[in-house]
């Protein structure tokens, strides 16, 4: 096995406006470009093609860093890393009622039980790379606790703001791994505005979701990472639970540089984003052909990492979901909490909310007869359901009495 973590070669040319393409200088610090959009991350595709293959990857360790070259990490002193493993993709074969697979991305193994490990050991890891001292970060939990671990981490130190319900687990969780954890009575786009308004005086690098570009790169290694392991080959379809879209946006970008450098053959799969009915602004984005979503009032669901009312990537996610011949929907807490517990006690896999939400979009999807039941398809559980609380189940017994 190649286990050298040398100096290693990495192909990043510019950044890149995602909604104005105008450029920006690599190795500098960025946070929006001067449209207030995201900025996409760009990679001399010729230069990085010849320098890897398929088999030099396939002979490196399992983990997020055999991706290196698709990665904007230059120096490996840089690396901030907890062991970013490479995730099962296990099939649910009493769940399939054609002939396409059930995958299930088990994306709960990670690094503080979540894929926000993902984004943000390459964001925290290029932070410290370009000398920030001070992070902040609005979050529904997994994106703080990460942060919170990776931040700790690498020295650098992390203010985290949260809504009034995020799980008392997950509070506790960020606190625990180092970081200052603020709750506010609003729901995560307020803490965000807490962010903005004192990122100056408090020299805070802004950690919001898309507000610092290298989270995307992080999330984009779940799609290296399931065609690697599909045999470099594409599933017909992805149901992605949807809150900023990281992931999803994420995705769809690595799929295109692997077809530009010729890695993949065949058709992209579709894009499902996966929402609540009670917060589902990019799914009435895409119904209504909308270039961007609205914010949506009163937003509420058991799924509170897709508890998102506006992404500042809106238009990234609706294009991808356009371009990919994939679409958007909205599935109910009711439904949700049935998936969850149809997966556990059926394939013995305890999903988190956001997870359950893709298998019961799944279910809804077969039956609208938007998806076929001989496509292969994608979900990601994105989290470890043991962070969520459960239904109160068990019985109890007198240790002297006889069983009943
Ligand atoms: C953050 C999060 C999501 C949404 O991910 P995005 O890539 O930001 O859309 C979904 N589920 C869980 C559990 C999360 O923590």
């Amino acid at each position: 096995m190649d286990n050298t973590i040398a100096e290693r070669p990495t192909f990043v040319s510019h950044l890149e406006c995602g909604l104005k393409g105008d450029h920006y200088p690599a190795d500098q610090l960025h946070g929006l470009s001067k449209a207030g959009k995201p900025l996409l991350v760009r990679y001399d595709l010729k230069a990085l093609a010849k320098s890897v293959s398929k088999e030099m990857i396939a002979r490196r360790p399992a983990d997020l860093w055999r991706y290196r070259e698709f990665l904007p990490v230059r120096r490996a002193e840089h690396i901030v890393s907890l062991g970013e493993i490479t995730t099962p993709l296990i099939r649910a074969h009493k769940l399939e009622t054609g002939k396409g697979a059930l995958l299930i991305k088990d994306e709960g193994r990670l690094p503080t039980g979540s894929f926000k490990a993902r984004g943000v050991c390459v964001a925290v890891s290029m932070a410290k790379a370009l000398g920030i001292t001070r992070i902040a970060m609005p979050t529904n939990g997994n994106a703080g606790a990460a942060l919170a671990a990776y931040a700790s981490r690498a020295d650098i130190e992390s203010t985290i703001f949260c809504p009034d319900d995020t799980p008392k687990i997950n509070v506790r969780e960020m606190a625990a791994q180092g970081a200052k954890v603020w709750r506010v009575n609003g729901l995560i786009n307020d803490c965000g505005k807490i962010i903005a308004e004192n990122k100056e005086a408090q020299h805070w690098y802004d950690f919001s979701t898309l507000k610092e570009p290298y989270r995307i790169e992080g999330k984009k290694t779940m799609g290296l990472e399931l065609v690697e392991q599909l045999g470099w080959r594409l599933p017909s379809v992805i149901f992605y639970p949807t809150g900023g879209g990281t992931g999803l946006i994420g995705m769809w970008k690595v799929f295109k540089e692997l077809k530009a450098i010729g890695w993949l053959d065949g058709p992209l799969p579709r894009m499902v984003a996966v929402q609540a009915s009670g917060c589902a602004p990019i799914v009435r984005a895409f119904d209504t052909g909308a270039e961007y979503a609205e914010l949506w009032p009163d937003a509420h669901t058991v799924a509170a990492g897709i508890r998102v009312p506006v992404a500042i990537g809106d238009f990234l996610i609706l294009r991808a979901l356009r371009e990919s011949n994939g679409f958007a929907t909205a599935v109910d807490d009711e439904v949700i909490v049935a998936a969850l517990a149809e997966m556990a006690a059926r394939e013995g896999l305890l999903m988190c909310p956001e997870g359950a939400a893709t298998y019961a979009a799944y279910q809804q999807e077969l039956a609208s007869g938007r998806i076929g039941a001989d496509d292969t398809a994608v979900l990601f559980n994105c989290a470890t359901g043991l962070k969520y609380p459960l239904p109160a189940t068990e019985r109890h017994m007198d240790k002297g009495s006889k069983f009943p």
